[in-house]
């Protein structure tokens, strides 16, 4: 049985003391429950100030973001192997922000999630379809690529998690429906059948929703049986409110 997951991704926002803060605020908000799981994506820089905060308790830590080579002449980058050092067992994979801001193809993803799964970290591929390609009815294809190619030197014996986010439904404050989403995270889970070899390994992979969630929205959501929970931008910053979509009744 998937358990239900909750992500935060908080992109460039709460730097170390921030962070701290919102950690403290944020564990007197959740109670320990078998059937949900927190992880929170703060900016790098703030991994080692809240590791201590958070650990033994039920929020996992995450990298935004990662470089595909061990280490070496990167200047600006964090490989896989730092990430785990600073307590992060999750690392974001092609959010639409690094595929439009920094250029991140297909083939830069796949080279992340083999390096990240070779280090023991729970990859977590993010992929969605702009409102062009929607309008287009272009959807399928776009998410059959984004797949194919993201995971293509995964091994289907490592962990993953997908987060469908649609591009135009992020930051933007519009909303995919709950059938929308339904539909996208079927189509998903049925590629992802292909590529594991199977439909009970790809029943077995959590696929969260992100784009403007919201505990207003959240809810019925929550209901579909293929949405395994949120990968949540803005409304992530604050405790309380990242704190009621992690608690929706299920
Ligand atoms: C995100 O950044 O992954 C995201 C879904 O952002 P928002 O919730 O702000 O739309």
């Amino acid at each position: 049985m998937r358990k239900k997951l909750f992500a935060a991704n908080w992109k460039m926002n709460l730097g170390p003391k921030e962070g701290v803060q919102f950690c403290r605020d944020f564990l007197n908000l959740i109670s320990p429950d078998a059937q949900r799981e927190w992880v929170i994506f703060p900016p790098s820089i703030t991994l080692s100030s809240i590791y201590p905060i958070l650990k033994g308790s039920p929020v996992k830590l995450g990298g935004q973001n990662c470089y595909f080579e061990e280490k070496g002449a990167f200047t600006g980058e964090i490989s896989p192997g730092m990430y785990r050092e600073c307590g992060a067992t999750y690392i974001l994979v092609g959010h639409s922000e690094r595929r439009q801001i920094f250029g991140e193809s297909d083939q830069i993803c796949s080279r992340k999630i083999k390096l990240i799964s070779e280090n023991g970290i729970i990859p977590m591929l993010c992929v969605g379809e702009t409102q062009m390609e929607r309008d287009e009815n272009q959807t399928q294809d776009v998410l059959k690529r984004q797949l194919n190619e993201g995971l293509r030197f995964w091994n289907p014996s490592t962990p993953l998690t997908i987060a469908y986010e649609p591009v135009w439904a992020i930051g933007t404050g519009k909303v995919a429906t709950p059938n929308m989403a339904e539909e996208a995270h079927l189509e998903i889970r049925k590629i992802l059948g292909q590529i594991a070899g199977g439909a009970n390994r790809a029943a077995e992979i959590q696929i969260l929703y992100g784009g403007s969630v919201k505990p207003e929205n959240s809810r019925e959501m929550m209901a579909f049986p293929n949405i395994d929970g949120f990968l949540v931008g803005g409304a992530s910053l604050v405790p309380k409110t990242f704190a009621q979509i992690g608690q929706i009744p299920l």
